[in-house]
């Protein structure tokens, strides 16, 4: 998604290459735009062989499932982020038990970006519905739906290698090419 417009004084931006590629300069401040990725953050919560999914109640991906997660605000830690969301999406109180996997996504309408997945347990609250999540549900592996947001980390998981996934160094992959290779 490309600026037209300059986020400081409001004035045009105007393209040009600089530093090998194409950026917004404003006629206004001289400011460059530099584009950046989007950064999100979920929660992986797995509880007696099961992993926790939820359905996704707003545009992009309604309907979809995916792990509890979503924007990491511009001044927060990922890891807490996380858990924010899980808050606010199941109402559950969770601890971080360190990142388990990042990968990279092209497929958002509002641009690029990283998801990073954090390890959680829970450790209070009573899990539920509420207005930014639907149908929280534990899946065993058999079961997880094919229309998961989260094709790298569930993949982990239905091969029953997510539990080991501490001490792995994560890797940006592409999800797209992560469900060309386990469902196609
Ligand atoms: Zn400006």
């Amino acid at each position: 998604m490309r600026a037209n417009f300059c986020l400081v004084c409001g004035s045009r931006l105007n393209y040009e290459e600089i530093d090998g590629r194409e950026r917004g300069r404003c006629v206004g401040c001289n400011r460059i735009h530099y584009d950046q990725l989007i950064v999100g953050a979920g929660a992986l919560i797995e509880l007696n062989g099961r992993l926790l999914l939820l359905r996704r109640v707003f545009e992009p991906f309604k309907h979809h499932w995916g792990l509890p997660g979503g924007h990491v605000e511009a001044d927060e830690d990922p890891q807490l982020a996380a858990i924010r969301e899980a808050q606010e999406e199941i109402a559950l109180s969770l601890k971080s038990n360190g990142l388990v996997d990042a990968y990279f996504f092209d497929d958002h309408p509002k641009g690029c970006g990283v998801f990073l997945v954090y390890r959680c347990e829970i450790v209070g609250g009573v899990m539920s519905e509420t207005a930014e999540a639907e149908t929280p549900t534990f899946f065993v592996r058999s079961e997880i739906p094919r229309n998961w947001r989260e094709g790298a980390t569930v993949r982990q998981f239905s091969r029953g290698s997510a539990r080991h996934e501490h001490a792995a160094t994560p890797r940006f992959r592409s999800r797209r090419a992560f469900k060309r290779e386990v469902f196609l």
